[in-house]
């Protein structure tokens, strides 16, 4: 039991007590993971094997960022300034919104997206200024240009988006910056394994555009809490100023040469996700079940009212998705995330199923 008292404590900042608290559904995950939007089977066996060989010397030792900061600037052919881990892209996120945002300040938003960058910037003192996208979902190019004001300090564009699935093109990009000179182009590539359509090559060249990188999708290591932002040298050197020099671990930049390393793996596993999706799309499609167009390893679905019946039942037949009702825009819209053909293969029976139970009124039971 926590204990409570009746004592008077200590009062957080105002814009922290209007927070709303976020807690993602990750309890029980013992069944098939198309909730997360993860890498459903392993990383990169080199990955393995260099967790096998940690010794309890690293261990003891404080984590040196920048030899490996060195390797992915080389991978992304950049300047090692020109890059910054961090402990998972909503680490590089929170960072980058303290850094910029202050009183006064505009964050705009392309939505529905994803929701970390409102609970970071519900933190700062800045406005957080939503630019709701179309029933298609599609990025929202001429309402984001009109949004822009002087006051915009951060555009953030999860490219591809989630939960929609789908993309802002290169030329939109680069004309959002460019109408934008007061404001940090974030462009989060969380996904860019299965786009394939990058902006790093403009850096740089660019003076306000930044990009992120994860290593939780595609390269299968969520649980070691590893990305980075790429961006001008200018822009890069406040971030370290706000970094924890230690916030990326000893394992996860152990890890990193290794998983770089393995483009085999990831093409593999790329690969399959995406025959994954096109299966899985034509059996939706089959099902008459609408969905949206999606470059990324997920689908979004329309269920309907049922939404979160459809949710249980899909839990209860073994197969994890996530309900995005509501997310702005998304009434009744589910996300399902792509494994392997033979995972989607077992997640489209149960979704029979379920579809079979909640058309024939039979859900609840
Ligand atoms: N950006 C987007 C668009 C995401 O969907 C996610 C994860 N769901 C993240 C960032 C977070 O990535 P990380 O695990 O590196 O913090």
């Amino acid at each position: 039991m926590v204990k409570t008292s009746t004592a008077v404590h200590p009062s957080p900042r105002s814009r922290v007590q209007a927070m709303k608290e976020y807690h993602p559904p990750l309890g029980n995950r013992d069944a098939l993971r198309l909730d997360f939007n993860e890498n459903t089977i392993a990383c990169s066996p080199m990955v393995c094997e260099v967790l096998g060989q940690i010794s309890a010397g690293h261990l003891t030792r404080y984590p040196e960022r920048e030899p490996m900061e060195r390797i992915v600037a080389e991978h992304l052919g950049l300047d090692v300034e020109q890059v910054v881990l961090t402990n998972g892209v909503d680490e590089a996120i929170h960072v980058l919104f303290e850094t910029f945002l202050e009183s006064g300040d505009e964050l705009l938003l392309p939505v529905p997206t994803y929701t970390m960058y409102e609970v970071y910037s519900s933190a700062t003192d800045a406005r957080c200024v939503a630019v709701q996208a179309a029933d298609d979902l599609k990025f929202p190019f001429e309402r984001l240009l009109a949004a822009i004001t002087p006051n915009a300090k951060i555009i953030a564009i999860a490219n591809p988006n989630s939960p929609s699935g789908s993309v802002a093109s290169r030329e939109q990009i680069l004309e959002i910056a460019r109408r934008a000179t007061q404001a940090v182009v974030l462009v989060d590539e969380a996904y860019f394994h299965f786009h394939g359509e990058t902006v790093v090559d403009c850096i740089g060249t660019i003076p306000n555009l930044v990009v992120a990188r994860t290593f939780s999708k595609a390269y299968g290591l969520a649980g070691l809490r590893l990305g980075l932002l790429a961006g001008p040298v200018e822009l890069m050197r406040w971030v370290r100023r706000v970094l924890s020099p230690y916030s990326v671990n000893s394992l996860a930049l152990a890890c990193l040469p290794a998983a770089l390393g393995d483009a085999a793996y990831i093409d593999r596993y790329v690969g399959e996700v995406l025959a994954a999706r096109s299966e899985f799309e034509a059996a939706l499609d089959a099902a008459n079940v609408r969905r949206w167009p999606s470059r990324a390893n997920f689908v979004l679905v329309e269920i309907g009212e049922r939404h979160a019946e459809f949710v249980r039942l899909m839990n209860a037949g073994g197969v994890l998705v996530r309900d995005r009702s509501s997310d702005p825009g998304c009434d009744g819209l589910v996300r399902i995330t792509i494994g392997t053909r033979q995972q989607m293969q077992e997640a489209t029976l149960v979704l029979h199923e379920t579809l079979a139970r909640l058309r024939t009124g039979r859900g609840s039971q």
